[in-house]
């Protein structure tokens, strides 16, 4: 897969290009992450990017003639387009998976008081990672790049998605690892025990109980089996 990213900021990418999963991902191949600046197509002769708004107002508005003739030269017919953008959709995980279907995204990065309206035609999805304003959108394509590539065939193993947080519409279960016992604190037992069935249904309790605790709202998407109905029931018991 394909990633484009556009911005003002180029610099701000090198430490999330060359770390890590994504690194490792993009030396072997499997996904292509692209900065592109945009300020490089002004036609303005100090390669100005922004203007004051029409109407007044507080702060500077990224303009039409840098942004899409970047656009119009980088995207190509596969290309899926998201402008990042406080006001857009909320991204999820289950867009994530959406968007690592794709051939080709392109993320283009805001700044300032943000874009020119008109900007906004030009796009497939106007995407938002939460519900508080950034000074740009470098942050929110990194964040929406690396959820993406992790779920890109290869990146990572499946088995390390399959019962991840938010998948099935839970969150997952608390881990752990060596030494069995830190400072007075064990692991719980049922973890050395052995036994792969107590072991599957202690972590999804484990999931059922974190999802109620924390994220009540998903499991009201959540499909229960009648299973997970039992292990609800005593949750809530021991809870309430
Ligand atoms: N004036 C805009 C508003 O009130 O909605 C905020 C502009 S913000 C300071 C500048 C840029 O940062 C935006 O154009 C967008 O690209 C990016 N940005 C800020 N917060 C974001 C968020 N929560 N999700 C995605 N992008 C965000």
């Amino acid at each position: 897969m394909k990633i484009k990213i556009m911005t003002i900021f180029p610099q701000m990418f090198a430490g999330f290009l060359n770390t890590s999963i994504i690194k490792r991902a993009i030396d072997n191949k499997l996904i292509e992450i692209e900065i592109v600046d945009f300020r490089q197509y002004s036609k303005d002769k100090n390669k100005r990017v922004d203007d004051y708004p029409y109407g007044g107002g507080a702060g500077m508005i990224l303009s039409c003639q840098p942004v899409l003739d970047c656009l119009s030269e980088i995207k190509s017919d596969n290309s899926f387009v998201i402008i990042t953008d406080p006001a857009g959709k909320r991204f999820d995980q289950s867009l994530a998976k959406q968007y690592s279907q794709k051939d080709e995204l392109v993320i283009i990065c805001g700044h300032y008081e943000g874009f020119d309206g008109r900007i906004y035609d030009f796009v497939d999805e106007k995407v938002s990672i939460g519900d508080y304003v950034l000074t740009g959108g470098e942050l929110a394509s990194m964040v929406i790049s690396d959820a993406v590539s992790r779920l890109v065939d290869g990146v990572i193993s499946s088995n390390s998605t399959c019962e991840e947080s938010f998948e099935n519409d839970l969150l997952e279960y608390k881990q752990y690892t060596r030494p069995q016992i830190y400072n007075g604190m064990a692991v719980p037992e049922v973890l050395v025990s052995g036994h792969h069935e107590n072991i599957r249904l202690y972590r999804l309790k484990e999931q059922l109980k974190n999802t109620y605790l924390y994220r009540k709202d998903l499991l009201k998407k959540h499909q229960f089996t009648e299973e997970e109905k039992r292990l609800m029931k005593e949750i809530i018991e021991e809870h309430d």
